[in-house]
């Protein structure tokens, strides 16, 4: 049997971002990955919005540092990829808010405050500076379009925006992640791609190893569940039945944007109609802020329908709302992503009741951005010797934080602001 001092299941930019990062630590690493090469799982369909607009400080805090790692992601993987690198484009960032509206984010506004991560607000003037052919209606709550108060003004307006610089997004997260494959692979770490976790192997109530599906066994004494949609199978070989995940599917519209320049505007949250967008090149791309009239589309992560449904028309409607200009056009284009969604839709980046087994999990949509961190914070909770007690030194936001955040013992948090 081969041996490796940890083996980490899935090669999205969770699991590449992990292996650098614990390479760089000096372990010898083997990622497993059932697809082709880094990040052709859900990363490949991320929006890849980077923001630090989270109504906890950690999550704030995390997020606005690995945005500092993304200005400076050359020198962040200190190698090439010939396939060139990812590029961040921080274009700020704008959340809508209706008037009456704005003790809902006094938590996100708190946590920017204490971060200290600029944000002003933005008067209808701004607004309308901005973006001249939006509509400040509100319309909230967000509805179905089968819903006969669709479109319907609730008698109020959106009065503000709050603006934030410090936001843009990523213009190719397969790419992203590749970039930290091919940093993780020139530091040391093995992959093996095309390649399927079938079990893992245990004696004596520890993890031992796993057993690919060719029925070849190889060993290490810790094993990390970066499989993304693909969490809850690998928790259910492992015997966990305390942390629940689940695959959740996600359509993403593209429509030609409704102004030319939009991209350079920075993306727009909208939680009055329930959906959040940014432009690329020309055209915009409008995805869902999971409002509460919307069911949630749970998925078999190895079936599931990758064609463009009645939700899409639902976001591009939305979209129109707040853009009337937007020319709603007869074939659906976008992409058909998977969330891995935890209780609380914050990741769970934790050690198990199973010794050597670790899940870097639930990412629920929004981690993308949090990639260059975390694989820091999975290194820092396998080589801890006070479990109970887990910090993380973030040297750009100039802070420690507590990774108890991330625990799957944790409390059930209430997030308010999971977008993307
Ligand atoms: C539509 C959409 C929009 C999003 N927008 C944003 C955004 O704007 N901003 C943001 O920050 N985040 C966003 N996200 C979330 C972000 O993209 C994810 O949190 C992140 O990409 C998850 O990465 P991952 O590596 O955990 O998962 P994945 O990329 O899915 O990687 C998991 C890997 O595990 C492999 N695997 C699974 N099972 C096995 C097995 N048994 N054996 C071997 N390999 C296995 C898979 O093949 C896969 O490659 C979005 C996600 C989606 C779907």
């Amino acid at each position: 049997m081969k041996t490796f001092d940890v083996i980490i299941i899935g090669a999205g930019i969770v699991g590449s971002s992990i292996a650098l990062s614990l390479t760089r630590a000096g372990l010898k690493t083997l990622n497993v990955d059932t697809l082709p090469t880094a990040g052709y799982g859900s990363t490949s369909y991320s929006s890849a919005i980077i923001r630090p607009f989270y109504s906890h400080v950690t999550a704030c805090a995390i997020a606005h540092e690995a945005r500092a790692r993304w200005l400076q992601w050359s020198d962040f993987l200190a190698c090439a990829d010939p396939l060139g690198l990812a590029r961040y484009h921080e274009t700020g960032g704008v959340v809508l808010v209706a008037e009456g509206t704005e003790k809902n984010y006094a938590a996100n506004l708190a946590a920017l405050d204490s971060v200290g991560v600029e944000h002003r607000w933005l008067s209808e003037t701004d607004l309308l500076h901005r973006y001249p052919n939006i509509c400040l209606d509100s319309f909230a709550p967000p509805r179905r379009i089968e819903d006969d108060e669709f479109g319907q003004n609730n008698g109020r307006r959106i009065s503000k925006g709050i603006w934030i610089a410090a936001c843009g997004h990523v213009n190719d997260p397969q790419l992203a992640a590749h970039n930290l494959y091919q940093a993780a692979h020139t530091e040391g770490g093995s992959f093996r791609f095309n390649t399927r976790v079938a079990d893992l192997i245990q004696s004596q109530g520890t993890v031992r190893g796993v057993k690919l599906d060719n029925g070849e066994k190889i060993s290490a004494p810790i094993i990390i569940n970066a499989a993304g949609p693909h969490s809850k199978q690998i928790n259910q070989m492992a015997g966990i039945t305390d942390i629940e995940t689940q695959a959740h599917r996600h359509e993403v519209a593209y429509l030609k944007a409704p102004v030319s320049g939009f991209s350079q505007q920075g993306f727009l949250v909208d939680l009055d109609t329930g959906i959040y967008q940014r432009g690329d090149g020309t055209d915009v791309l409008i995805g869902s802020a999971d409002p509460l009239c919307d069911p949630a589309d749970v998925a078999n992560p190895d079936n599931y329908n990758t064609g463009l449904t009645e939700q899409w028309t639902q976001q591009a409607y939305r979209a129109a709302l707040r853009f009337p200009d937007l020319e709603i056009e007869n074939s659906a284009r976008g992409t058909v992503g998977l969330y891995d969604v935890s209780q609380d839709w914050i990741p769970i980046y934790d050690r198990t009741d199973l010794p050597g087994y670790f899940v870097a999990i639930g990412t629920s949509g929004n981690q993308f951005k949090n990639a260059p961190v975390i694989g820091e914070i999975m290194t820092r909770v396998i080589t801890t010797t006070d479990p109970e007690r887990v910090l993380l030194t973030l040297p750009n936001a100039q802070r420690e934080v507590d990774l108890s955040f991330y625990s799957r013992l944790r409390e059930p948090q209430n997030t308010s602001s999971v977008l993307a």
